[in-house]
């Protein structure tokens, strides 16, 4: 299990380290490399109330995704539930959305930082600056995260331009 890791910009630097170790050096973070060197399972079930569990187990964690929701949002909450995996969180179990805590924040904030690296972000942000229309879609794709994932990331790191399309 991971060292404890308390605040978030901690959890940004730790999810850097990720990105590194795991040597993904270039969008879309590929999680089911990590999740499989990391021995954990991720399998999607069709849950009513839940976007995601995660079952921190030793010898056999899990990770479960609601089927029901768009790949998108599967893969930041397996961003997520590896966030509390990597920063060492200990409870057993984590069922999503969970009520607001610090570790949750911080849980958040490793998935956005794995799923859209800062620089990363910003180096498509401009080069793709003659496309104000679509750009976003254009990112949200690339990076294989929501559209409102990536507006919420780019307002974050303060990217400027016109983040609203039209729809
Ligand atoms: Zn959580």
């Amino acid at each position: 299990m991971a060292p404890r890791v308390k605040s978030s910009s901690a959890a940004a630097r730790r999810a850097a380290e990720v990105l590194k170790r795991f040597d993904v050096d270039a969008p879309p973070v590929a999680l089911e490399g990590i999740c499989r060197a990391e021995g954990i399972a991720v399998c999607a079930r069709p849950f009513d109330y839940v976007a995601g569990v995660f079952i921190n187990d030793d010898v056999f964690p899990v990770i479960v995704v609601n089927s029901r929701e768009r790949r998108a949002r599967q893969r930041f909450t397996i961003a997520h539930e590896l966030g509390h995996y990597f920063l060492g969180h200990r409870r057993k179990s984590f069922a999503e959305p969970a009520t607001d805590s610090r570790q949750e924040r911080d849980a958040q904030r490793f998935a956005a930082c794995l799923l859209m690296p800062a620089a990363w972000v910003r180096q498509y942000w401009r080069a793709y600056k003659a496309n104000v229309e679509n750009r976003l879609s254009i990112l949200a794709a690339l990076f294989d995260v929501s559209r409102a994932a990536l507006e919420l990331r780019v307002k974050e790191l303060a990217l400027g331009g016109r983040v609203r399309e039209k729809r």
